[in-house]
C-alpha cells in the first residue's frame, strides 16, 4: 500500500466493499483534501485513447486523467450518493481536486459522487454499496417485512373472527400466521451493464463522468468482463 505522510488528514483503510480513504483529522468543509492525479491522456492520440482502466477521470471532451497510477492516493476514494466531498475540476489547468463539502470527522470515510454516467454504467447494475443506498435497501426490507406481517395478522384476525362467528374451536382461533422472513435485497441483480450507452462529452459542473471506481466499486465490478469495460465519456464512444 502506498505510504502516506502522517501530516496528511487521511489514511487508506478497510471500507464496506474493499479499501477506502478515511479522515484521520478533522477536515473543514471547503478544504481541498487531495488531488486526483495521473498522466494526462489526450483522446486525439490513438495510444492514449486506447488506455482502458477504471480510474479514468474525464476533464473534458479531450482530456482525461489516468488515475490508475500508484501514487494517486485519491483513487482509493469510494463513491457515495450522499457524499461528504466533491470532485472539483479545473478544466483550464486540467486538474481535479477532491474537496470537502461537509465538515468531516476523524474516522469518517471520504466519498464523492462519481456522477450519473458512472453510476448508471457501473453501480446501478450491481447495486450501489454506499451508506445512503444501504440504508434505503434496509428501509425497503423493513417495509416489506412489515407489509407481510401486517397482511399475515390481518388474515389471522379474519380467520379468528370468522371462527368466533361460526363458533369454531379454540385451537382454530389461536392459530397464528407465521411471519414470513423477507425480502431479498433490492437492486442487486447482476445484470451486465449495457455497453454503448452514449458517453458524455463535456462535464457537468465538476463531475467527470469517467471517474473511476474506488475500491468498492472495483470489487463489485470485478465479476464483469475485465478489460472490456466501457471507457466512459472519453470521446463519445
Ligand atoms: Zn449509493
Amino acid at each position: 500500500m502506498p505510504v502516506i505522510s502522517s501530516r496528511k488528514p487521511y489514511r487508506i483503510g478497510r471500507s464496506r466493499t474493499g479499501l477506502g480513504l478515511f479522515a484521520t483529522k478533522p477536515i473543514k468543509k471547503g478544504t481541498k483534501i487531495i488531488r486526483y492525479s495521473g498522466p494526462m491522456l489526450d483522446c486525439r492520440k490513438k495510444k492514449d485513447d486506447a488506455v482502458e482502466n477504471k480510474y479514468l477521470f474525464q476533464i473534458n471532451g479531450r482530456w482525461t486523467i489516468d488515475g490508475s497510477v500508484r501514487k494517486n492516493i485519491a483513487r482509493y476514494i469510494n463513491h457515495a450518493c450522499k457524499p461528504n466531498a466533491e470532485s472539483d475540476v479545473n478544466t483550464r489547468k486540467r486538474t481535479v481536486h477532491i474537496r470537502a463539502i461537509k465538515d468531516i470527522q476523524p474516522g469518517e470515510e471520504i466519498n464523492y459522487d462519481y456522477g450519473t454516467e458512472y453510476f448508471k454504467e457501473y453501480l446501478k447494475p450491481i447495486g450501489c454499496k454506499c451508506d445512503a443506498c444501504e440504508k434505503k435497501r434496509e428501509k425497503l426490507r423493513a417495509e416489506a417485512r412489515a407489509a407481510k406481517s401486517g397482511a399475515a395478522k390481518k388474515s389471522a384476525a379474519a380467520r379468528k373472527s370468522g371462527a368466533a362467528k361460526s363458533g369454531a374451536t379454540k385451537s382454530g382461533a389461536t392459530r397464528r400466521a407465521k411471519a414470513v422472513t423477507a425480502a431479498r435485497a433490492r437492486g442487486t441483480k447482476a445484470a451486465p451493464a449495457t455497453r454503448g450507452t452514449k458517453a458524455v462529452t463535456g462535464t457537468a459542473k465538476g463531475r467527470a463522468k469517467t471517474r473511476a471506481a474506488g475500491n468498492g466499486t472495483r470489487a463489485a465490478a470485478n465479476p464483469r468482463k475485465a478489460g472490456k469495460t466501457a471507457k466512459r465519456g472519453r470521446n463519445g464512444l
